[in-house]
């Protein structure tokens, strides 16, 4: 599904490696979590696949389903299949949240060469997609995540996801901010997503996320660089230890 090879990333405005050689394979169907320490490059990773400006790739590759996500433009990384859910949702005052999902979800269709959907067939499917993820639908008509609570907006991009339907779905700290209610059912929506043809890469700080959604493979991040890789055992040994000793360890 996806896979990076020995990527470089800077910062386009000064002289600052942040990635120095990334390396990670995640098949379909699979979950793989990253954890690391605050300025680790997680956040990084993440906005480098997905398009973000400000960032310059020195070297490397990273491509889905065989094709290089590195010369495409953020949107059609986005019609390509790729998910970024923020650790910040953005609020967009005056765009309804069923307006805004619509016009992504048919500049996807559009880049793929696929019909729009139509009002009628859109409003159905989101109702349908909201009442399985138990997400209220008062929630639909309000302006994107403006006055949302912070599980609200994590619930929202949750539903973002069911909506547009991507083969690969990067969560960045989707856990941070949250009280254990809201990660539960942020989680319960993230696995009812889970499928043989859709992978998930799930950043956190914290291991009690992967008590909820249950990593196939745990990567450890430190200065840029993947320095340990196992399984589910990885993070509770992180959780036990701290990032301190494994870097230790790893030198
Ligand atoms: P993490 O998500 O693991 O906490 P980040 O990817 O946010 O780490 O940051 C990695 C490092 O790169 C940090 O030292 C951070 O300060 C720096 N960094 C990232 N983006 C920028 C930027 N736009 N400008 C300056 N420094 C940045
Ligand atoms: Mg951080
Ligand atoms: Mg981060």
């Amino acid at each position: 599904m996806l896979e990076i090879k020995n990527l470089h990333v800077g910062l386009e405005e000064e002289d600052k490696q942040i990635l120095k050689g990334v390396d990670l394979k995640v098949g379909a169907g699979e979950v793989h979590a990253i954890m690391g320490p605050n300025g680790s490059g997680k956040s990084t990773l993440s906005y480098v696949l997905s398009g973000r400006d400000g960032y310059e790739v020195t070297e490397g590759s990273a491509t889905l389903l065989g094709e290089e996500l590195l010369d495409m433009e953020p949107e059609e990384r986005a019609a390509a299949g790729l998910f970024l859910a923020f650790q910040y949702p953005v609020e967009i005052p005056g765009v309804g949240n069923m307006t805004f999902m619509r016009t992504a979800l048919n500049a996807q269709r559009k880049a793929r060469g696929e019909e729009e959907m139509s009002a009628a067939d859109f409003l159905k499917l989101v109702r349908e997609k909201a009442k399985t993820l138990k997400i209220d639908a008062d929630m639909l008509k309000r302006p994107v995540n403006v006055g949302f609570s912070g599980g609200e907006k994590k619930r929202n991009e949750v539903l973002q996801m069911a909506v547009l339907e991507p083969k690969m779905c990067i969560l960045d700290e989707t856990d941070s901010g949250l009280d254990v209610d809201a990660m539960k059912l942020v989680s319960d929506g993230v696995n009812a997503l889970r499928d043989a043809g859709r992978s998930f890469l799930v950043i956190t700080h914290y291991q009690r996320l992967l008590n909820h959604i249950q990593p196939d493979v745990v990567h450890i991040m430190s200065e840029g660089r993947i320095i340990k890789t196992g399984g589910p055992e990885l993070a509770l040994e992180v959780e036990e230890n701290g990032y301190a000793d494994l870097r230790g360890e790893v030198a």
